[in-house]
């Protein structure tokens, strides 16, 4: 439970704990679910609301922080089924999920074929079911209302949420990836990492002077300023990284091989090797160095 009303589901991604988790928020006026996940694991969202006497039917609102498909993939499939549900997300975004073969495409150059295995299926949604935003508005959902902020920098079409009433802001992936209170690591995947901007959104989510951030990977994180902190310290040390490596001799692979040993070598010196591991199947780590990567090739 993060507040009254407010829980969060764990996906069991890939049978995995603690990876992709979905917000669920519960009013006598319906349910508002915020990044239900990629469709490979409905089964356990739906196992999820019904522990709490929920069905997808009771489902008004998804407020998505991105489309990615481990946030977003399964939201088709729901909107097929259940057609009355209203799907926030950045416009910038919108157009990808009523058409998403760019989408699939780009993510199938990183995962290939374990693509299915991955995600499952990702529909289409109905452009009418899409409530597109570009950050600052008010929006009301599932009986509750939040602001909502432009937070490029993980992806340009990322938009963070912030309940007033009970101090959470759903931040997706712009606060990282933090496992139990772990390292802090910034998912910096391919194609649009854009360190000025993810800067500007930190700033922008400490505005809101949230008593809670809640990640999609995964849950809550009750320090927001250290968390915060972390966050941008470590995102200046792997953009670094990656920066030095492209001019070191070798492959891409070997450097992005290298910048991994890196990363692991930080990250152990805050938590065990099991923690660590925990951390590449929300954040694959070689993506992490690509992204960057493209970034600093882009500048340059
Ligand atoms: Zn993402």
């Amino acid at each position: 439970m993060l507040a009254p009303g407010l829980s969060w589901i764990d996906l069991l991604f890939q049978g995995r704990p603690r990876a992709i988790a979905t917000a669920v928020l519960q009013q006598a006026g319906g349910v508002a679910l915020v990044d239900p996940g990629p469709a490979s694991c409905l089964g356990a969202l739906t196992a999820g609301l019904e522990q709490r006497g929920a069905r997808l039917a009771d489902v008004r609102d998804i407020l998505l922080t991105h489309i990615h498909l481990d946030h977003a993939g399964a939201t088709g499939t729901i909107v097929r089924a259940q057609p009355h549900i209203r799907v926030f997300v950045h416009q910038r975004g919108a157009p990808h999920l009523a058409d998403p073969s760019n989408l699939l495409k780009s993510a199938r150059r990183l995962y290939g074929d374990r693509m299915d295995r991955l995600w499952g299926a990702c529909e289409p949604v109905p452009a009418a079911n899409l409530v597109a935003l570009e950050g600052g508005e008010r929006i009301d959902a599932g009986s509750r209302r939040f602001d909502v902020a432009d937070t490029p920098g993980h992806a340009s079409h990322h938009v963070s949420y912030f309940d007033g009433d009970s101090g959470v802001a759903f931040v997706g992936d712009t606060a990282g990836v933090c496992i139990d209170g772990g390292y802090v690591l910034p998912p910096t995947p391919p194609p649009d990492i854009d360190l000025e901007a993810w800067r500007v959104s930190v700033g922008r989510i400490e505005q809101w002077s949230p008593s809670t951030l809640f990640m999609t990977h995964f849950g809550p994180a009750p320090s927001v300023r250290p968390h915060l902190q972390s966050l941008l310290e470590n995102l200046e040390m792997t953009a670094g990284w990656a920066r030095e490596s492209l001019t070191e001799e070798g492959s891409d692979e070997e450097r992005s091989a290298r910048f991994a040993a890196r990363l692991r070598g930080a990250m152990r010196q805050q938590m065990s090797e099991a923690q660590v591991e925990s951390y590449p199947v929300a954040a694959p780590f070689e993506q992490l160095w690509l992204g960057l990567a493209r970034y600093w090739r882009k500048r340059a």
